[in-house]
């Protein structure tokens, strides 16, 4: 988000000078500059021993494509804690072990996704109101049931990287 007006006092902000950031958003009353601001989320693609991947389907984002986990990470969260609440709070799961996938943007949502592959043991969900149904897949099955590959999708990344660990 660009901000035009001060988010505290609603007054026009001005460009001023920050350094190598050159003329940022700036207010005049609070003395304050209001740096450009985007959402931080997480995306955690859950795999079991079988090699199964949990794939969410949430009518709100889409009826046609399924989901992994995700969800804004709230301050004072790191985007580990994060992921592990996620996936807790969406499919009533506990990560056993959680992998580090990178950041990836999301230009769609103007999103920086933290993205993790959450390792756990297969086991039955119990899903929040906001899933409206979760699977096992097998791993071959999972990409036709994704969103289409298409640069930033976040969701083939962490598939490609789990298989190329899987030596597949
Ligand atoms: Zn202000």
């Amino acid at each position: 988000m660009h901000y035009k007006y001060c988010p505290e006092c609603g007054k026009k902000l001005i460009g001023k000078l920050a350094g190598d950031d050159g003329a940022v958003p700036y207010c005049t009353d609070c003395q304050r500059y209001w740096f450009d601001s985007f959402a931080s989320c997480v995306i955690v693609m859950v795999v079991n021993e079988f090699h199964e991947i949990a794939m969410l389907h949430q009518s709100y984002i889409s009826d046609e494509h399924e989901t992994f986990v995700a969800g804004f990470i709230t301050p004072g969260e790191t985007a580990e804690q994060a992921a592990v609440r996620e996936v807790k709070e969406e499919l009533g799961l506990d990560i056993k072990r959680l992998e580090y996938a990178g950041t990836h943007w999301f230009d769609k949502r103007e999103q920086l996704m933290h993205a993790f592959i959450g390792y756990v043991s297969k086991s039955d969900f119990t899903l929040s109101p906001e899933v409206d149904g979760a699977n096992w897949i097998a791993l071959d099955e999972a990409p036709s049931r994704m969103f289409p590959d298409r640069p930033g999708n976040t969701q083939h990344i962490l598939y490609r990287q789990y298989k190329s660990k899987l030596g597949k």
